[in-house]
């Protein structure tokens, strides 16, 4: 193993036409906020969207969308942390000491605050929600899914975007979908699926929002969904600090590294950087409606 495997990756050349990052994790990121921007700024990385996961990091999304015109917040309360909160797991929203958690009214609490933060004006999405069955066993199947048909309840009531977490889900996510009927607008973050799938996205008009991954050298079905899928559906995020592009995968992943993804995303697609990169910024705006 190379001795920089923990270091932070270098600054790539700077996007001549701006991006934004439709996703990311500023709080789970090390350094701080305005180092963070000021970093992604510098490589025309003007926008981000900083998503919560938990109560707590739902509030802080929108405390931060709040204090920096970059950033726009999305509020929810993670797939995989439904069921902590239904469970009274230690690790869930517990931990933060507000309450006792357990059973479906602690959900129901929860999802009380997301609401009111999901009226807030810096707050644009509701996510990242969604099924998770990757991380999440049968057992926390029923909470997941009563706590993704309550954010879509709120995203619509609310008129935001929906930030669809869908991972090893995809029928279900679909299903639950077409079921409770989607917001206008709905971005499936970190897409997933392949070609057959990104047509059934672009059938409703769901966002389509590729992260690092699409660059792995496995990651082939989805490139031929990026190639499919109509490119004003088509949106570009880091996940940060989670799925750092090729060729620093492993490595701490910020919004600064959006450029690295979004050229690699140009090239599946066959058009120029600057086209791809304007493409990206009305996408995500019309997205998250800023
Ligand atoms: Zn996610
Ligand atoms: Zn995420």
């Amino acid at each position: 193993m190379p001795a920089d495997k923990n270091a932070a990756p270098p600054q790539p050349e700077p996007l001549r036409v701006p991006a934004a990052d439709s996703h990311t994790h500023l709080d789970m990121q090390s350094g701080t906020v305005e180092d963070a921007l000021a970093r992604a700024a510098e490589v025309g990385v003007t926008t981000v969207v900083q998503v919560g996961c938990d109560v707590a990091g739902s509030r802080w999304a929108a405390e931060t969308a709040a204090a920096h015109p970059a950033v726009h917040a999305a509020v929810a309360l993670h797939p995989n942390e439904a069921p902590r909160i239904v469970h009274g797991d230690p690790d869930g929203w517990s931990r933060q000491g507000e309450r006792p958690a357990g059973g479906d009214a602690a959900l129901d609490e929860a999802l009380a605050e997301i609401d009111r933060l999901a009226a807030l004006p810096h707050v644009k999405g509701v996510g990242e929600t969604g099924l998770d069955y990757f991380r999440t066993g049968p057992e926390g199947k029923a909470a997941q899914e009563r706590s993704f048909r309550a954010h879509i309840e709120i995203a619509k009531r609310h008129g935001k975007a929906l930030v669809i977490h869908d991972r090893e889900a995809h029928e279900d996510v679909l299903r639950v979908l077409k079921e409770e009927g989607a917001p206008e607008r709905t971005v499936f973050h970190c897409y997933s699926g392949d070609a057959a799938m990104a047509q059934v996205c672009a059938e409703h008009g769901y966002f389509m929002s590729f992260a690092g991954n699409v660059t792995f050298k496995n990651a082939q079905p989805l490139r031929d969904a990026l190639a499919v899928a109509p490119l004003e559906l088509v949106l570009v995020e880091t996940d940060a600090p989670f799925l750092t592009p090729a060729p620093y995968r492993g490595r701490p992943n910020a919004p600064y590294l959006i450029p690295v993804t979004l050229r690699a995303m140009a090239g599946v697609r066959g058009i120029g950087e600057d086209a791809m990169a304007a493409a990206i910024s009305s996408n995500t705006a019309r997205a998250f409606d800023y």
